[in-house]
């Protein structure tokens, strides 16, 4: 079985969220089932700058950009765990500072950059010895990949794909003027039963319409996303595919995520002594030159997108609240300007024990996870989310909106039973929101309690096994079609 892997990120390589960390592990897990998966993805200036050790395997291919024909290439490499990864390159669409846009907006050109990435895809595959048997392409920015195979002709025509949304929230929008940059014929392509959205071109319904299957990333937020309230606008039509359509928990990289090994952390800890745990709280607090007596309160962390769908007024507007109950919070996040501006506002009257760290920082997400005690996630959707399972695997207790992947992941706990790995709360507004953190705090006041808490959270089985026995079910599934 050989899978190609088309996906915009993938970490190491290139990261802005969830969906790398996805990309970074699947496709080994596939292999470890004896699985053939392969990566592609553009060759960003953030993969250039690390100097991989690339050979080109393809020069000059040329693909249509409205009447234009644009030439590229695409390099070939290794993952660290064998994977391998082609990236394809075109230094004028991907040698720029950022993935998709910048601090005014996503890049103006996105349709171009991702139409044309999507056509490199197929040239790849049909420079293969022997075509993959599916491709498994990755939101909206490889949505015209479907469409491409149906239009395709020669013996890549028939490769099967399988369609993964991992954020619904990103459409891949775009005036309908800008169609024909696709290269795909408008009359069979651009229409209300095709690519067309209210007078707009979408990629990503394209992906939706035009894809064999389609694989959302938690069993719940499968069924989310054919409500109105989780649709986006696309619940007709996903309750249309309804059929073709499963949701697969999300693993994670548990060797990337282990406390036990971890080299970013100051000490190591495990589910049987977790004793070093707070000496990564001491440290973390030292670190980030807060209030040193917050070691004997809970810490709470945020590690986040700022984007509203992360729910992160909740946190805001429960700020003065969650400082009554002599908690410290740790923020770090980056995203829109109008949420990053109301945490500064919210947190300039706690300096010492609210740190706001707005920016990228994967080393110190290790650190958050290592040193504190409850990890707040109030998203208002979670199609998987991969932070509250991190969260868990570091002992640190998740505190969640039972939304999507969350609902599925975390368990809550019961002090009578002393199962479950987390709290959940639902509504997701101020008062729920409050109730579960002061549900956590007086869990944490309670010694053996949090001790048992924490040993089930870091015991819960996130591996990417069993996702991967799954998906290799869907490939099959496509394979005999
Ligand atoms: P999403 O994909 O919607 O952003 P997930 O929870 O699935 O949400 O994945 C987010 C990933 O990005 C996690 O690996 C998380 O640790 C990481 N992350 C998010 N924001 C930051 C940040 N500011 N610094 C470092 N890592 C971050």
């Amino acid at each position: 079985m050989f899978i190609l892997f088309a996906v915009p990120e993938a970490a190491p390589f290139a990261k802005t969220g969830g969906l790398a960390d996805v990309a970074g592990s699947l496709p080994a897990a596939l292999r470890g089932l004896g699985v053939d998966a392969r990566l592609v993805l553009p060759y960003y200036r953030v993969v250039q700058n690390q100097n991989l050790p690339l050979k080109k395997m393809i020069s000059g291919f040329e693909v249509p950009l409205g009447r234009e024909k644009l030439k590229g290439n695409i390099l070939e490499g290794n993952a660290e765990d064998g994977v391998p990864v082609y990236f394809v390159e075109r230094e004028d669409f991907y040698d720029r500072p950022n993935l998709y846009g910048n601090v005014s907006g996503d890049y103006y050109d996105n349709l171009e950059r991702f139409s044309f990435f999507s056509h490199a895809v197929l040239k790849l595959a049909a420079h293969f010895p022997i075509p993959p048997d599916c491709i498994h392409c990755n939101d909206w920015q490889t949505g015209l990949i479907p469409a491409i195979m149906k239009g395709a002709s020669g013996w890549v025509a028939g490769i099967p794909t399988l369609f993964a949304i991992h954020n619904l929230g990103y459409q891949g929008i775009f005036p309908a003027e800008k169609f024909y940059l696709t290269g795909l014929p408008g009359e069979r392509f651009f229409h209300p039963g095709g690519m067309e959205y209210w007078g707009n071109v979408s990629l990503l319904k394209s992906g939706i319409v035009y894809s064999d299957l389609i694989a959302t990333v938690s069993p719940t937020h499968s069924l989310e996303i054919q409500t109105r309230e989780f649709g986006k606008g696309m619940d007709g039509l996903l309750r249309h595919r309804s059929s073709s359509l499963s949701g697969i928990l999300n693993g994670i990289n548990v060797r990337a995520w282990d406390p036990a090994v971890d080299p970013l952390l100051p000490s190591a800890y495990t589910p049987d002594d977790t004793r070093g745990k707070l000496n990564c709280k001491k440290s973390l607090i030292r670190e980030l030159g807060m209030d040193p007596t917050l070691v004997h309160h809970p810490l709470l962390g945020v590690i986040s997108r700022l984007d509203i769908q992360k729910g992160i007024d909740l946190i805001v507007a429960a700020m003065d609240a969650i400082m009554g109950l002599d908690a410290g919070m740790i923020i770090l996040g980056i995203g829109e300007d109008s949420i990053q501006k109301a945490i500064h506002h919210a947190c300039r009257k706690y300096p010492r024990r609210v740190k706001f760290e707005m920016r990228f920082d994967d080393s110190l997400a290790h650190r958050i996870l290592g040193g504190a005690d409850m990890l707040l996630m109030p998203s208002r959707y979670e199609p998987c989310g991969l932070t509250q399972m991190y969260a868990m695997k570091y002992g640190t207790i998740p505190v969640v909106h039972a939304v999507g992947g969350l609902e599925d992941t975390v368990v809550s706990f019961g002090l009578s039973s002393a199962k479950g790995n987390g709290i959940k709360f639902k509504p997701a507004d101020t008062g729920a929101f409050m109730e579960a953190i002061r549900q956590g705090i007086t869990l944490y006041q309670n010694k053996k309690a949090w001790k048992r808490l924490m040993q089930n959270a870091m015991r819960t089985d996130f591996s990417w096994e069993r996702s991967a026995r799954s998906y290799l079910k869907l490939y099959r599934s496509l394979v005999g079609k």
